[in-house]
């Protein structure tokens, strides 16, 4: 093997767009290397496993079968495979989440003791997380003032598949990551569910592309139907997106345009990379409210709260939006935007469970299981994260489904049971016709509950910052 470089693949699984892999190309023959980290996979579940080793598979396949994977701790399985091949340079897109900076930041050194060199290029990102700054240098807390300064950064110009010269080694197949997932189930998980969600989407660059097109025709619409869940006007590209089988860029470009849809979509990939910017500067906010003082919230734990937390999982808690979203979750392993607001929103504000409970069973069944964008979304709808919905506005699951699924198509879609009640029923939720239908009783007062919360957070109110 003449000159070999090795390129790791993370968050970029995809040849197009992919300057990291152009530069590897130019420096000599590729052995491409995806390294399995068991700790990583382990609070991952069975759906959002089978994705990603789907993804894999597709770009195995689009390399003509050279892709490397092996099992381990990053730190040492690179070191490893560069020492096997006399390999001196490693190239990767960058990945900027606190786990990866650190991992990158161990694998550099690793490498470097043996006179070996990490390069890093490009990002998940049109613009790379933590680089936009106000004038003082502090970062920006409000998304719409980030956005301003974003949307001046635009405009790069995706670049086209390298010809690349691949050479390979033995390593195990996708199947590895499936394995090894799943391991570390929270206790409140119980005995919930975790079959490969049937209907999941298709993987890969070229699925990817495929979806990218399909909505390059609707996309016009977007500004008017991207809340209806039962429109299914929204892309569908998040599970792309996050394992980078197409990169945003590629995206904004193929939907340049100053049309209102086309507006609203671009500012959509805004929150997203603002998100991530604000995990970059704010680790900690994967795991603690962005606002401190929700920490103080109090919230039901005990194992009637495990209970509750089961039900809503299962899609059983007789509020038909909040079921048929989550078993558009166990079904699909993806869920349309408004109804995870609205699903969210019931978790926290009438059940009362702490969103981090939340977050982490949609991190487990989601394909596009995000720490940025499912974490600050949860934090958004909690109250407690960024430009977050003020905690007294509440969202009610019957009139959000009599004004965003009017005529109940996307319920009847995922919740069968339902397909016998009158459509202006269905929305409503009335107790005594759903339970005539066969359908559960509503497992909570919505009234009562809100109140509850509403008591609860007067007891912080004071302490919360405006
Ligand atoms: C509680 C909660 C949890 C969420 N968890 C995730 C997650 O784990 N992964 C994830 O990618 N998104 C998450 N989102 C954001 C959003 O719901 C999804 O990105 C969107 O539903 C994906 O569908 P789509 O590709 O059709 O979106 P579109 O409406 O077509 O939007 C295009 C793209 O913009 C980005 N985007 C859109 N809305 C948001 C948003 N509110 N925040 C951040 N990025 C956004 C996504 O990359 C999306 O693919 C979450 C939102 C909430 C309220």
């Amino acid at each position: 093997m003449s000159n070999p470089v090795i390129f790791w693949f993370r968050r970029d699984l995809r040849l197009a767009d992919n300057p990291a892999l152009v530069a590897a190309a130019h420096a000599g023959t590729v052995v491409a290397l995806f390294v399995v980290d068991p700790e990583l996979v382990a609070p991952v579940g069975a759906t959002r496993a089978a994705y990603v080793a789907a993804s894999l598979t597709a770009l195995d396949e689009a390399m003509g079968g050279a892709l490397v994977i092996r099992v381990g701790d990053p730190t040492t399985v690179v070191p490893e495979v560069a020492r096997e091949l006399g390999a001196q340079c490693v190239y990767a897109s960058g990945d900027s989440t606190p786990r990866a900076r650190h991992r990158d930041r161990a694998v550099a050194a690793a490498l470097a003791g043996e006179g070996r060199v990490l390069t890093t290029i490009d990002s998940p990102y049109v613009v790379e997380p933590g680089t936009i700054r106000q004038a003082s240098g502090a970062p920006y807390r409000v998304y719409s003032a980030f956005r301003r300064v974003w949307e001046t950064r635009l405009g790069v110009a995706p670049v086209a598949a390298p010809e690349v010269e691949w050479e390979s080694i033995p390593g195990v197949t996708p199947t590895a990551v499936v394995e090894l997932a799943a391991r570390r189930r929270p206790h409140y998980f119980a005995d919930l569910p975790d079959s490969p969600a049937p209907e999941s989407p298709p993987a890969g660059e070229r699925a990817g592309h495929a979806a990218l097109e399909r909505f390059a025709a609707h996309v016009d619409h977007y500004e008017d139907q991207r809340d209806r869940p039962d429109l299914d006007a929204t892309s569908r590209l998040s599970p792309y997106l996050h394992v980078g089988a197409l990169h945003p860029r590629t995206v904004l470009a193929a939907l340049d345009g100053p049309s209102r849809g086309r507006s609203t979509f671009r500012a959509e990939i805004g929150w997203r990379e603002f998100y991530a910017d604000v995990l970059s500067h704010r680790p900690d906010s994967a795991w603690r409210s962005l606002q401190p003082r929700f920490d103080a919230l109090r919230v039901d734990r005990g194992e009637a709260a495990v209970a509750r937390f089961g039900a809503w999982a299962r899609g059983e808690t007789g509020f038909p939006l909040v079921d048929a979203g989550m078993r558009q979750l166990l079904a699909e392993g993806w869920m349309h935007n408004r109804v995870r607001m609205v699903t969210a929103s019931f978790l926290v504000k009438h059940l009362h469970v702490d969103w981090r409970w939340g977050a982490s069973w949609f991190l487990w069944r989601l394909v596009d299981g995000d720490v940025a964008s499912n974490q600050h979304g949860w934090q958004w709808t909690a109250g407690s994260g960024t430009d977050a919905a003020p905690f007294h506005r509440i969202f009610s699951p019957t009139r959000q489904a009599e004004r965003f699924d009017p005529i109940g198509r996307y319920v009847r879609r995922y919740v069968p049971e339902l397909a016998s009640v009158a459509e202006s029923d269905l929305t409503r939720a009335d107790v005594e016709t759903l339970v005539a239908s066969g359908y559960r009783a509503p497992m909570i007062d919505a009234g009562v509950e809100r109140r509850e919360a509403l008591a609860r957070f007067a007891e912080i109110r004071a302490t919360v910052a405006p």
